[in-house]
């Protein structure tokens, strides 16, 4: 019944064959658009629960394409990873955030902390330098950026990936540990990360607080954040339920679009501005 195994086999192949054509275009395409101005960042909100208050934001790629229009991270992220394209766009996306905050501090805006997402390709040696020169460019005092980084950065050679975030946090920038949770890190290796802050994932914030294994879960990230004296931020908060547990759990942060969802620069500001009363 159906197709004989060589008529399978030219469907596969033809089916591989689109797949690696639409990978190669994007490739090409994503290396253009880093020279031709298609990349932008949108920025999302970070509120402190004690205050109220803007406190930062996240600095999130995308990607505007003349043809195909906005392309959301999550299609072209994975790729520029595969193709280690990604240490360009992680360049770009550094030198856009700095750039953008360099303005804002200018403009006399309350000073927030902007952070930006790093993948393991870009957590090397040559990290911290970029960074501390990056900053130094724009005038910019580290306060005012915080780094991203996923568990699976901190998979590879653990002692040597300590070495690079020591030399991070000495520069004053801060380290949040993303995606919480996600991944296989190991509770013995929490403490010896000089991490800021732990980032609960969005996929436990979705099931509070009907699903009593995710507030477990979020609850318990919250009192391993708080014994090893780090912050926390719930991201993906979308309801008054979830905000209300988080608060009454201390989570210290909240990201999500209950407040805002990600906003270009110029909307970011009004936002930053009326949320301050300024
Ligand atoms: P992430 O770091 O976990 O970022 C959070 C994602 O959740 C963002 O999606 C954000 O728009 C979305 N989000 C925020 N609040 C909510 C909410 O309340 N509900 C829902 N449903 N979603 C929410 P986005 O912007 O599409 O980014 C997706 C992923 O792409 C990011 O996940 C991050 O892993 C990656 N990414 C984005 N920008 C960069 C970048 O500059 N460099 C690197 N290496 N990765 C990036
Ligand atoms: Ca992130
Ligand atoms: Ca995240
Ligand atoms: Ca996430």
């Amino acid at each position: 019944s159906g197709h004989s195994e060589e008529e399978n086999v030219t469907f596969y192949s033809q089916d591989m064959n689109q797949g690696m054509q639409e990978r190669m275009r994007l490739e090409t395409g994503l290396r253009h658009a880093l020279g031709h101005g298609q990349l932008l960042l949108h920025y999302q909100p970070k509120f402190a629960l004690a205050s109220g208050r803007i406190i930062g934001a996240e600095a999130l790629v995308r990607w505007h394409h003349p043809e195909r229009g906005m392309i959301p991270p999550a299609e072209f992220i994975p790729l520029a990873e595969a193709t280690g394209l990604v240490v360009q766009v992680g360049e770009w996306v550094l030198e856009a955030a700095c750039a953008q905050a360099q303005s804002w501090k200018q403009a006399g805006l309350p000073p927030i902390r902007l952070a930006v997402n790093v993948s393991a390709r870009e957590f090397t040696s040559a990290l911290p330098g970029r960074v501390s020169e990056t900053l130094a460019r724009y005038g910019l005092e580290p306060s005012w950026l915080e780094l991203e980084i996923t568990e699976s950065t901190l998979m590879h050679n653990i002692d040597r990936v300590i070495g690079i975030m020591d030399r991070i946090t000495a520069l004053g920038v801060a380290l949040s540990l993303d995606d919480f949770g996600t991944g296989y890190s190991s509770l013995s290796y929490l403490k010896r990360f000089p991490i800021d802050t732990l980032k609960i994932d969005r996929s436990f914030t979705t099931g509070i607080p009907s699903d009593s294994n995710d507030c477990a879960i979020a609850s318990t990230i919250i009192s391993i954040a708080q014994q090893l004296k780090h912050k926390v931020i719930a991201e993906g908060v979308e309801t008054v339920e979830q905000l209300a547990f988080l608060k009454s759990s201390g989570c210290d942060e909240v990201q999500g679009y209950l407040f805002s969802r990600p906003l270009p620069a110029a909307e970011f500001e009004r936002a930053l501005r009326e949320n301050w009363g300024l």
